[in-house]
């Protein structure tokens, strides 16, 4: 298991985040400390990694909540929700993608598992939660242009609040828009018009590579400081 590239908690609830499979894509664990259930974003594409987490800290994981549909975030999710029993959370708008994992791995020249079922879709400025909350932990915002239905997840439980960005934004850079259904238009208007109005000081799990901040981003990173200021 690699170290966490961000921990963070309030109460009896952590979030923490870990690199995951060959691309070293990030997943994160929201969990409880008094229930031990657990919610896992983009679970990744590394069975055994992901449940040698799950096993070491006692998990019960009840949700597989995903950014976006690309093997390396949801590839081993199918094997996942079976050992566990936990529901998958999907938008709408990233289902063909999903339903297409075969192609990707062509695509990438990587081994995948068929896609399992969907048994929720994630909507535009909904909240997802444990059962037993609290409430309102994390708000869905739909940020297309990575892949058509990719979304990231805001939360201002925490102090400083977290987002989980998926592929949207990198430390130093910007997801790639050149795959199926990609765009790089709505890509940087989702940054500008839903992200960039976020609180400077949210701190932010990316997709791949090390955990950033807000006003970092609009400062430093290349894509973004020239265009918007
Ligand atoms: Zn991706
Ligand atoms: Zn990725």
């Amino acid at each position: 298991m690699r170290p966490p590239i961000l921990k963070t908690e309030k109460n009896s609830i952590v979030a923490e985040a870990y690199p995951i499979g060959a691309l070293e894509s990030n997943c994160t664990l929201i969990y409880s400390t008094d229930t031990n259930e657990a919610i896992i974003v983009d679970p990744g594409n590394s069975y055994p990694e992901i449940m040698e987490i799950v096993k070491e800290k006692k998990l019960k994981v009840v949700k597989l909540i995903h950014t976006h549909a690309h093997f390396d975030h949801i590839g081993q999710t199918k094997n996942i929700r079976e050992t566990t029993g936990a529901k998958t959370y999907l938008h709408r708008n990233d289902l063909s993608v999903y339903e297409g994992l075969n192609e990707q791995s062509q695509l990438f020249g990587v081994e995948v598992a068929d896609p399992g079922p969907v048994d929720e879709l994630l909507t535009e400025d909904e909240y997802f939660s444990f059962d037993n909350g609290p409430e309102k932990l994390f708000k869905v915002i739909h940020t297309p242009g990575h892949s058509p239905g990719h979304v990231c997840f805001y939360s201002d439980y925490f102090d400083p609040p977290l987002l989980i960005a998926g592929d949207l934004i990198f430390k130093g850079s910007i997801g790639r828009t050149d795959l199926p259904g990609g765009s790089f238009e709505e890509l940087m208007d989702a940054i500008k018009s839903k992200i960039f109005k976020l609180p400077n000081e949210t701190q932010i799990i990316t997709g791949h590579g090390p955990a950033t901040i807000l006003a970092d981003e609009k400062q430093f990173n290349p894509f973004l400081k020239e265009s918007f200021f």
